[in-house]
């Protein structure tokens, strides 16, 4: 019997997520657009997740760093706003290096705040040095899904509408998916050993309703929608902030041509991935899988001919 390994390599590859879920008439991809330009750190995504996916609490610790009490993504945290200070001024725009302040990305000035009235400032705008840049991350719903790829009872799956979900009723706690994430998302829960994340709130999708995080933004810095009107709208959005003096502004995760052929959960970021714990070229773990494959199929073949070989040779 012939094994046609690289049908596995076009199902751990494919470029369209709802036909590799097996559906044959798939609804739009959606997804999300994260414009961190615009978030207030308000933290209303993480608290309408919790309360929509009735999500137990993450420790309520207070860890020092910053406003940042759930530091990243993980079992019970399905989104998670990053603060990140940095000694940088706000508002010396383009010509100094540094980044427009809030009041230049169209947010509203706060007393005291960084986008203040410039009292005491230098002529820059800036009165503190020190620039805040907020993320709401996320899980990526990635194209190339390698949580999908590894895991051994279907529990995590492909919807009708392009997302990743996991069944916690099927979960066994294995735990693959964990190591496969190329962004460290879907993690298990201690107490009960099954892996969570993010499911971009599949019974709400269903229903024809967005996300409760993206219903909860103030700010429109979580945006649902169709992915490539999303990506459309997403890069105007960087050549508008290109053009207010903003330059290091660019998208993440929207290439499909990207190592994990791009991901359904998108980004618009002031700074490197790195600064907000994000990998600059993440690919699917699974990548290499159909060669490594097809090159142990090739082993096993040379040492069953071997074997085959000297047991005939020896009953001559
Ligand atoms: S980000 Fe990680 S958990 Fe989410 S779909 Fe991609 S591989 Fe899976
Ligand atoms: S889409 Fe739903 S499950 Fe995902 S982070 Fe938003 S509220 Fe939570
Ligand atoms: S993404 Fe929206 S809801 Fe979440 S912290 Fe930022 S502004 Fe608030």
């Amino acid at each position: 019997m012939a094994f046609d390994l690289s049908a596995l390599g076009s199902f751990l590859r494919s470029d369209d997520p709802p036909e590799a879920g097996g559906y044959p008439d798939p609804a739009p991809r959606v997804g999300f657009f994260t414009d961190t330009s615009v978030c207030i750190g308000c933290k209303a995504c993480e608290v309408a997740c919790k309360e929509w996916n009735a999500i137990p609490e993450d420790g309520l610790t207070f860890t020092g760093m910053s406003y940042d009490n759930s530091e990243h993504l993980g079992a019970s945290t399905w989104r998670h706003v990053a603060f990140i200070e940095q000694q940088r001024p706000m508002g010396a725009g383009a010509a100094a290096g540094g980044s427009a302040g809030p009041v230049d990305l169209g947010m509203p000035a706060m007393p005291g705040g960084a986008g203040a009235p410039a009292a005491a400032d230098d002529g820059s705008g800036d009165r503190t040095g020190m620039r805040w840049l907020m993320a709401s991350d996320v899980c990526k719903h990635c194209t190339h899904a390698a949580c999908l790829d590894v895991c051994p009872t279907g529990a995590l799956f492909r919807t009708e509408f392009g997302t990743v979900v996991v069944q916690e009723d099927v979960c066994n706690g294995c735990g693959y998916c964990v190591s496969a994430c190329p962004y460290g998302v879907i993690e298990t829960r201690k107490d009960d050993g099954r892996a969570w994340k993010c499911t971009m709130c599949y019974d709400r999708l269903g229903a024809g309703q967005e996300p409760a995080c993206a219903k909860a933004c103030p700010t429109d810095s979580i945006q649902f929608g169709d992915l490539d009107e999303l990506r459309v709208r997403a890069q105007a959005r960087v050549e508008q902030l290109h053009e207010a003096g903003v330059p290091e502004a660019r998208l993440y995760g929207a290439d499909p041509d990207d190592g994990v052929g791009g991901d359904g959960a998108f980004f618009l970021l002031l700074d490197e991935p790195e600064v907000y714990g994000l990998p600059p070229d993440p690919v699917v773990t699974t990548r290499d899988l159909p060669v490594m494959w097809r090159n142990a199929a090739l082993a096993a073949g040379a040492l069953l001919t071997g074997l085959a070989a000297t047991f005939l040779g020896r009953k001559r």
